[in-house]
This record gives C-alpha cells, structure tokens and sequence, in this order.
C-alpha cells in the first residue's frame, strides 16, 4: 500500500481498518497520519512514538517511497533547482525560490510534455509521463524532509508538464497539498498554471476551494497565439474565455514579452480588451534563453507595454527573472541529467 498516493481521509479510512485488524488502539492513528505530510519521516523507523514492531509493520506493509535527488543546483539569487530521479529513470525537476519572508516551490506534474510551446525546453523533450500523485506530492514532502527547507509558502503548478493534462493526479495532489491532515497549505497559496485545456479548467472549477489559476496566454490575437502554444488551434480563445468568464476566481494572464512578436501595440490593445472582460491579473514575464530563436522585448518595450496596459484600467505586474544563471527560470525546465557542475544532495 502507498499511502502517499491517497487523500488523507482515504489514508485514515485505511489506517483505521490496519490498526484495528492488529488490535491496536485508535490513537495510533493520530500518531501515525500526521507522519505522511504534517511532519514526514524518511522511513517508519524514524517515527520512535510508535512501538518498535509496529514501525516494522508498517515499513512492511505500507513503506515510504522517496523521490531520489540527484543534483541541486544553487543560483546566486538564491533560487535552489533539484533534480529527482523517477524509478523509471526518468527525472523531472522542482524549483525553490525564496522571496523575503515567503518561499515558493514551483512543482512538476510529467516527466515532458504534450503541448509544445516553442518558447519552452519542457515543451522540446515531447511527452514522456504522467507522474503519479505521490512523485507530485513528494517533491512538497522531499522539502520538508529536509532542514535546510522545509515547507514551503506557496506550491505552484508552473515546473514540468501540463497539470491539467494529468488531471486525476493533479486533483488528489490539491487535496493532500490543501487538507487539514495533508499539507495544510491555504487554496489561495496554491497555483495552477494552465495553456488552457478547456476539460481541465471545467474540472478545476468545479472544486470548491478557492485555488489560484493562471493561464499562459502570451498573446490575446488567436493567430498569433497558435504560433506560440499549438493547443491554440484545439482550443482557441474565444471558448477559452468563455469558460474563464464562468471561474468564480480571479485569472492571472500569464505573457511572456517577445520582441516584435506580441508586444506591439495591437498585442496590448488585445489583451486590454480580453483582460478587463476576464477582470484578470497580468503577469508580464521576460522571454528566458534556452532552444528557440525569438527574441526577448527590451525592457523599454516591456514597461511602455505594461503602461499601456495600466493606462486602460488592467492590474498588471511585471516579473523578475529568477535562477536564470542554473536554468532555473520560466521556460527553461528540461531536466538534464548530464551537467559537468553536478551538486549532489547532501542527505543522499
Ligand atoms: S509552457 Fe507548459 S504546456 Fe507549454 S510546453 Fe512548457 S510545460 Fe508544456
């Protein structure tokens, strides 16, 4: 049994019926629960308030699987990249990043992806899998098992793949991420980033939780967005925005500056017009290096842009690069097993 791979009343409900199948006492189960997410242990073993032939069964019967860190890399903004070796062989990537008092793990959900985006290196390796919930859920558990982390603020969906596209996986994983028994991290300190899969936004709007959405746009004129996210042509923006209109939550737009592509001044006419429809955030991102011959916007182009967007009324931010120096940033996700600087995690 992997109990990692269950919302945490499933884990209770099976955890209930183990106990008293072994004629143990029910508070057990208030000993051994919080050790899945609230305050994880490597191996039963390490859970010394259980009795000694108890933790053996359980290592038995419902052992801990790991993530395997492999390499961590180290930006000088802090920004820490971790690489996890799947059983597979196969190795999807988590990044780490620190800002004041708050820290953000960006998490994957595929090993790959379908989508293609052109501007993205995850995009490039094609789709490999889906990861189970436990691998998604295990790179917030992995953190926390180590002291020189912890739990992080806020989780963001925004590291390899596309979370929707995995859907069954992705839901459980918002559970234990959100539950009082899982990770108790607050809806709102939780982002789902999507190209927009229009089955997947439908099911994530049908959750009651106020998780946070942000779609990657990147450009709000149909024909110039299909060049950048291929899924454009599968679902383009006018059912796109008629689904987001319908979210009971405000939308980030997430748009990733490229010179002479879609920062001119039609683009931002454009995505004035979707976003006051939407009353959606915008994200201005800066184009990251890596794979694709476009061209960043310059920041001028970039701040005449969010001006334009201000002057009509738009709430717009404009984002920092962060751990561009490790290939840590936006875009930049691809999992490369073969770097010559390999830092290899110090609990491994
Ligand atoms: S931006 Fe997201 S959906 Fe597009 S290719 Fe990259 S990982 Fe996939």
């Amino acid at each position: 049994m992997n109990l990692l791979n269950l919302v945490p009343p499933e884990a209770e409900r099976y955890l209930t019926e183990w106990l008293a199948a072994r004629n143990e006492p029910r508070f057990r189960l208030r000993q051994i629960l919080p050790r899945l997410w609230q305050r994880p242990v490597v191996n039963w073993g390490e859970a010394t308030e259980l009795p000694l032939e108890l933790r053996e069964s359980l290592d038995q019967e419902a052992p801990l699987p790991r993530l395997e860190c492999t390499q961590r890399q180290v930006s000088n903004d802090g920004t820490v990249k971790m690489l996890w070796k799947l059983s597979d062989g196969l190795a999807v990537e988590s990044v780490w990043i620190p800002e004041g008092s708050r820290t953000t793990l960006c998490i994957s959900s595929q090993a790959g992806c379908a989508y293609g985006c052109v501007f993205c290196a995850t995009g490039r390796m094609g789709f490999q899998r889906h990861l189970a919930c436990w691998e998604i859920a295990s790179q917030v558990r992995e953190m926390m098992l180590d002291p020189k982390f912890g739990k992080p603020s806020n989780v963001v969906f925004m590291g390899m793949g596309e979370p929707l596209h995995n859907w069954d996986a992705v839901d459980t994983t918002l559970t234990i991420l959100n539950d009082p028994n899982g990770f108790r991290i607050g809806a709102r300190h939780i982002t789902v980033s999507t190209v927009g899969l229009i089955p997947g936004l439908k099911q994530l709007a049908a959750r009651p939780e106020q998780f946070r959405l942000a779609v990657s746009l990147h450009s709000a004129i149909s024909e110039r967005r299909a060049a950048l996210v291929p899924v454009e042509r599968r679902y383009p923006l006018p059912d796109l925005q008629a689904v987001l209109s319908g979210f009971a939550r405000r939308v980030t737009l997430e748009y990733v500056m490229i010179q002479e592509v879609n920062d001119r001044k039609e683009d931002a006419a454009a995505l004035v017009d979707l976003a006051s429809r939407l009353y959606a955030l915008v994200n201005l991102l800066p184009l990251h290096p890596g794979g694709h011959d476009l061209e960043p916007s310059p920041p001028r182009n970039i701040a005449r842009f969010a001006q334009e967007l201000r002057r009509a009324g738009i709430n717009v931010s404009v984002r920092k690069s962060r751990g561009l120096d490790i290939s840590a940033a936006c875009g930049q996700l691809e999992a490369n097993t073969d770097h010559e600087q390999r830092s290899v995690c110090s609990d491994q």
